[in-house]
């Protein structure tokens, strides 16, 4: 804090703090906090349904950014002067920060990255062409985001390794045994998504690791749409990597993390060159910076990591119990109503889901859906949503997908369901 810093009382006016209830969020209130859902598209209220693929921002995150850029903006770690070491302050506080919202043990195991693509190319790049050799395998699933199988492709087609695919039931479900019979001595990793972009499957992760940890396989999580609707403790899913993104959990774009195992880091070479990963530096020889800096090459995202460290504060003070029981309850809601319209076929009806819900509608194809919707300012995505080989399982060429967040209403999902009357209409008739 220097003079004419505000304190964090007066620069951060998101409305009223303390514990959430499902009910007090199926009430609104909490929409009070995410200015954008005041504002028009097409001249209707603007119906957010598309937080699997970003979230919106609350106040609280919006502000942190401001102050940040108004009161402490400076790069970090390098400078004496009191700026730089407020923004070193503020960075690294926002590192520990994150530890804490995801259950790390030490702050030194949390990487910011641009997010989860970053994360997992990181772990490729480092981990994987380090250690695998001609033969072995990584084992992914058939339900994976293209983040978490081009990646591996790339190694593949580097290193000669071999990418197993775990596959999905009818439902977009994997089934342990089938998994468990693709870990072999030659499997060096297991790459899998917590929860299912495309189809809102919730994985039997932490299962999962524990079959691969009795080979001494480690296990990369992508937790990209986990982390923000359920509380994630990687020591309790007992993972040696997890990847997630903030501008699907409520902070800015551009900013994301990597957990790793302080074990396993502090033996991975970095993943690019340049400043601040390095304790010294000759033309003849460079000694490279410890964890976390060694794999934070450049001026980082600074302002990014304080915000999405506010967006942390935000998730803890709205409460998970509050948030996963509203989001439960938007779900069935959704799923109910959404399959009672004629003609509607769901992707991913897995019995354990996330707020996602993703579905076809005969007659129309899911971007004319998609457009149609939005001229009654309804966003919801259409497309494949970066998950090709799911579509390709369930020989759709794309789905129309709703997702929702802490700040949806049940009234949003009816005003859904208008709009695909609307749409069967025009298409359907
Ligand atoms: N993994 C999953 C399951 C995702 O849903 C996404 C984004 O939609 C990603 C990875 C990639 O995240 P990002 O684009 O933020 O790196």
């Amino acid at each position: 804090m220097y003079q004419g810093e505000p304190t964090l009382k007066q620069a951060d006016q998101s409305g009223p703090r303390g514990c959430n209830t499902a009910a007090a969020l199926a009430g609104g209130r909490i929409r009070e906090q995410f200015p954008i859902l005041a504002i028009t598209v097409h001249g209707k209220p603007l119906i957010y349904m598309d937080s699997a693929a970003t979230t919106q921002k609350p106040q609280r995150v919006i502000d942190a950014v401001t102050r940040h850029f108004t009161h402490r903006c400076s790069n970090v770690h390098r400078g004496v002067h009191k700026l730089s070491q407020l923004a070193t302050e503020s960075y690294e506080s926002a590192r520990e920060t994150v530890r804490r919202g995801i259950g790390a043990a030490e702050s030194q195991e949390i990487i910011f990255t641009r997010g989860t693509t970053e994360a997992i190319n990181l772990v490729a790049q480092t981990y994987g062409r380090q250690r695998f050799a001609p033969g072995d395998e990584v084992l992914i699933t058939a339900m994976e985001h293209h983040s978490n199988i081009v990646p591996w492709q790339m190694l593949r087609d580097e290193k000669k390794i071999v990418l197993k695919v775990v596959p999905i039931n009818d439902r977009g479900e994997i089934d342990l045994n089938d998994y468990e019979a693709l870990l072999t001595d030659r499997t060096r990793m297991v790459a899998v998504a917590l929860i299912s972009n495309a189809l809102g499957t919730v994985n039997p992760v932490k299962e999962m690791v524990k079959l691969a940890h009795a080979r001494n396989i480690p296990v990369l999580v992508d937790g990209a749409q986990a982390v923000g609707h359920d509380v994630v403790d990687v020591q309790d899913l007992d993972c040696d990597f997890f990847a997630l993104s903030g501008h699907k959990m409520y902070a800015p774009s551009g900013i994301g993390a990597l957990y790793g195992r302080a074990d396993l880091l502090n033996e991975m070479p970095p993943y690019q060159g340049g400043g601040d990963m390095i304790a010294t530096v000759t033309f003849d020889k460079t000694v490279y910076n410890g964890i976390p800096h060694r794999f934070e090459a450049g001026t980082p995202n600074i302002v990014g990591a304080i915000g999405m460290a506010a967006a942390f504060d935000f998730l803890q003070e709205t409460c998970f119990e509050a948030i996963t029981a509203h989001e439960h309850d938007l779900l069935q809601y959704a799923t109910e109503q959404v399959s009672a319209v004629p003609g509607v076929r769901l992707i991913g009806t897995a019995r354990k889901k996330a707020a996602v819900l993703s579905f076809m509608l005969e007659g129309a194809h899911p971007h004319d859906v998609g457009t149609i919707l939005d001229l009654d300012g309804i966003a919801v995505r259409a497309g494949h949503h970066c998950a090709q080989p799911v579509m390709d399982r369930f020989g759709v060429p794309a789905t129309v997908r709703a997702s929702f967040a802490v700040y949806n209403l049940r009234s949003d999902i009816d005003e859904l369901v208008q709009g695909l009357h609307k749409v069967r209409e025009v298409f359907c008739k």
